[in-house]
């Protein structure tokens, strides 16, 4: 989307901010997908994600004052920040401006006074991860716009704790780190207890990506989300009395008898299987993306999206019911993505089939939730950069 409203939005922000001798720059973040690799990024372990071209985009100019005047196009609102900076109930979108703002002067920088208008399309809470590329974006146009020496790898780091601190969202670090380093037509694969990562080419031939978005948001979601963390640090716990050699529930490779022999409960037992078995199945993807097996990686996505339902049980009826349909049409491969409880589902299929599911799916997922579903096609795309104006 690099020409995105670009010159209807110049406008709105000259005529909101007034016009000046130096125009603002314009910086852009993409969405993510997470090909696998589910609700490990906060338990040491893998993930395999790439950008896509949806996008958040910043237009960002020094004003010379010690304000930070924010204009949003999707909620036409204009709030002006002084600090100290403090989190908005009234205005949502702006914390996580202000979260980076903060973080970034707790490394040791200032960030003077600036005008800024933020306009995307990554519909909001789909999984997708709207509000790691706004915390980059903004991140990102901060350090250019001021020259702070501040690396890609950092500015993904401000994010996560703009959003951990600011905003209050306990996330991992995958999301503005794929974000912040993203490659076109590479995803990366990325150790997230070492921030190792490695950028993996692939060519899909005659396969294709697509999202499928259920348009449903159950609000368990944040609820669980925190539930779940705790119950992988007490299943770890648990396990390290034990076998006091893990230090993540990732690494974890015991047989059942020696599970059995940790007192998990139920739940910490099912959470468990799941991330140890998501170790497996990312080995399996990474593989077959390279030697282009899809069929094997086609797989292990309906594998993952079926441990995210029973063992994680972050899912819902409205994407087990695209997951298990599409499994019935023989596509290659698709699982939820995000979070969970709604949001999108990743397939993996032949791009010739994509005519014989759109209608069909359609139709069946009107008649049983009564509610429309979304497609997104996309290109893996470039993480976060200025675009010229
Ligand atoms: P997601 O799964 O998309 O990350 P979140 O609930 O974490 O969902 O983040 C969505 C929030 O991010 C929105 O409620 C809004 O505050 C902010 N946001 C995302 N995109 C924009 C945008 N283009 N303009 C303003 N705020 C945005
Ligand atoms: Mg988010």
């Amino acid at each position: 989307m690099d020409s995105f409203r670009s010159k209807e939005n110049l406008n709105r922000f000259e005529s909101i901010f007034g016009k000046t001798k130096q125009p603002p720059r314009l910086f852009q973040a993409p969405a993510r997908i997470n090909i696998i690799g589910e609700h490990v990024d906060y338990l040491g372990g893998t993930v395999l994600p790439a950008a896509i071209d949806f996008a958040v985009q910043v237009y960002l100019r020094p004003n010379d004052t010690s304000s930070y005047n924010l204009y949003s196009v999707t909620y036409n609102e204009t709030v002006e920040l002084r600090k100290p900076l403090l989190p908005n109930p009234k205005s949502s979108w702006t914390d996580y401006i202000a979260g980076v703002i903060v973080e970034v002067e707790k490394k040791g920088h200032i960030v003077p006074g600036f005008d800024l208008l933020v306009d995307g399309n990554i519909p909001q809470g789909s999984g997708l991860s709207s509000s790691a590329a706004f915390e980059v974006v903004t991140g990102y146009a901060i350090k250019e716009t001021f020259g702070l020496p501040i690396s890609r790898e950092e500015i993904a780091l401000i994010g996560q704790r703009a959003e951990n601190h600011f905003v209050g969202t306990k996330c991992g670090i995958m999301d503005q780190f794929i974000i912040a380093v993203g490659r076109k037509d590479d995803c990366i694969s990325l150790n997230t207890d070492t921030l190792q990562y490695s950028y993996h080419h692939f060519d899909l031939g005659d396969s294709e990506f697509y999202l499928i978005n259920s348009n449903v948001k159950h609000s368990l979601k944040d609820s669980a989300y925190n539930q779940r963390r705790s119950e992988c640090e007490s299943a770890l716990a648990k396990i390290q009395t034990k076998f006091p050699n893990f230090t993540h529930l990732y690494d974890v490779n015991l047989s059942d008898v020696q599970i059995g022999e940790c007192h998990l409960t139920n739940e910490e037992r099912k959470r468990t299987k799941h991330v140890t078995s998501e170790r497996e199945r990312t080995k399996i993807v990474i593989e077959g993306l390279e030697s282009g097996n899809f069929k094997d990686v086609g797989s292990a996505l309906f594998e993952t999206h079926w441990s995210l339902s029973k063992e994680f049980e972050v899912s819902c009826p409205e994407t087990d019911f695209i997951v298990d349909s599409l499994q019935s049409l023989g596509v290659t491969g698709a699982r939820m993505i995000g979070g969970g409880f709604g949001g999108c589902v990743l397939v993996l299929d032949m791009k010739d089939h994509f005519s014989k599911i759109d209608a069909v799916l359609k139709k069946s997922y009107q008649q049983k939730f009564n509610l429309e579903i979304d497609f997104y096609k996309f290109h893996i795309s470039d993480g976060v950069k200025e675009i010229s104006i």
